[in-house]
């Protein structure tokens, strides 16, 4: 018997949603299953909405330069406002050796044809009114990087999705797989089951139980972070900034002024917090206040709407794993995406069509198989948003 479904996928995030789009828009029977109640509300809906290229890996380099153009070209494309701008990320330098290390990396991703540069500390002051001058040292700027809203971005993938004709269901979480006659996948639920030609894991930080039920260890261990916004302000700066500086208690600080003046921010703990607890913490935000109100001084009196936390879904390198099981080409992983799944979201989305459709990714194979399930995790890792 023919399956019902060309592809069945786990999960409605930043991974599943972009997927299911782009599968649908090739007339690929996709139905999505999810245990939240609508897209996008697992870890999507916590991320900020940073969205860059400018990395060192390139893969990660090739995959966001693609999502950049989904994100960039949608509204034009499908009328959805998902509120991207193109404010590019900004990394203000106080320290000489952080100063050195920009631009060593400038050297590969000036090399891979990024748009990025050293700007001196006037530039910087430029592109940061009100910036704390004292002991800046200059920063990189990359102009073609960006920031939008991953909420409505999971709804436009979700509704255009539908009208190319994919399905959905929501509430709904699967138990179990299991193959019949080679050709088939039965896909259990709480509800359920559907038939399915191949199978996708795009569980998120529960990637690891689908995992299993595919047969495969996840190398996935979720750590936590917190996230904030402050009431609406007339807008006063464009880039998404990064201050790598270390504090007791913190890495890097991110935040960025959206489009309708909101400030959004978050902060990489120090230690990290190991776990799947995402009941917020009484500590955050005195931490990141203090660094936000130390690096911009005028951001004192602006006030905090509200926090949240939520989830990196870490491998061992930081690098997401996005394969075909070994001898299983029906069944395919696009996990572990960290602190970057929906920067890496739609450039993935674009690469799994490819793998669905004509066995290979879009992305030379070379440069894809960063992300194999089977490579070697312990090289370093790169967990900067
Ligand atoms: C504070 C914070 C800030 C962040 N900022 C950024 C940022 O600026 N830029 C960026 O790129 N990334 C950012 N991230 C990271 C980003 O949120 C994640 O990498 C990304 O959302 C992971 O996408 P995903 O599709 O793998 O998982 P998810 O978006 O969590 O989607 C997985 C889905 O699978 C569903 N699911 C799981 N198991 C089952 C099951 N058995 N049955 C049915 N459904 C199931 C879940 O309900 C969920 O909806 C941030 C994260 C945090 C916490």
């Amino acid at each position: 018997m023919m399956p019902n479904y060309d592809v069945v996928i786990i999960g409605s995030g930043s991974v599943g949603s972009p997927t299911a789009f782009f599968l649908a828009r090739e007339k690929i029977k996709v139905l999505v299953i999810d245990s939240r109640p609508s897209p996008g509300q697992g870890q999507n809906k916590t991320a900020i909405g940073g969205v860059r290229a400018t990395h060192s890996d390139p893969a990660k380099i090739q995959t966001c330069q693609l999502s950049l153009e989904v994100f960039g070209t949608w509204q034009d494309l499908y009328g959805d406002d998902i509120h991207f701008k193109r404010g590019g990320y900004c990394f203000p330098v106080y320290e000489e050796g952080h100063g050195k290390d920009l631009k060593d990396l400038l050297v590969i991703q000036k090399a891979h044809g990024l748009d990025i540069d050293w700007v001196d500390q006037a530039g910087i002051r430029k592109l940061l009114p009100g910036i704390n001058p004292e002991g800046l040292l200059g920063g990189t700027f990359s102009p073609g990087d960006g920031n939008l809203s991953p909420i409505l971005a999971a709804r436009a993938f979700f509704r255009r999705a539908c009208e190319f004709g994919a399905e959905f269901k929501f509430g709904e979480t699967v138990t179990g797989l299991e193959t019949v006659g080679g050709s088939e996948i039965k896909v259990r639920t709480d509800r359920g089951v559907y038939s399915a030609g191949k199978v996708l894991n795009a569980a998120g930080a529960r990637a690891p139980e689908i995992g299993r039920m595919m047969g495969v260890e996840l190398p996935i261990e979720p750590d936590s972070h917190e996230g904030g916004v402050t009431e609406p302000v007339r807008p006063f700066f464009e880039p998404l900034v990064v201050d790598i500086r270390e504090f007791p208690g913190s890495k890097n600080v991110y935040f960025y002024q959206e489009k309708l003046g909101h400030l959004i921010f978050c902060l990489t703990p120090e230690p990290i917090i190991p776990g799947t607890n995402r009941e917020s913490t009484s500590t955050f935000l005195p931490l990141v206040a203090r660094r936000m109100i130390n690096l911009f001084p005028r951001l004192r009196n602006l006030r905090v709407r509200r926090t949240w936390r939520g989830l990196y879904p870490m491998t061992p390198d930081g690098v997401p794993i996005v394969d075909r099981v070994r001898g299983r080409d029906d069944l395919l992983v696009a996990v572990g995406f960290c602190g970057q799944g929906l920067m890496l979201g739609p450039g993935i989305a674009l690469n799994l069509v490819n793998l669905i459709t004509k066995g290979q990714p879009l992305l030379p194979e070379e440069i894809f198989s960063s992300y194999s399930l089977y490579r070697d995790f312990s090289r370093a890792s790169e967990t900067l948003k």
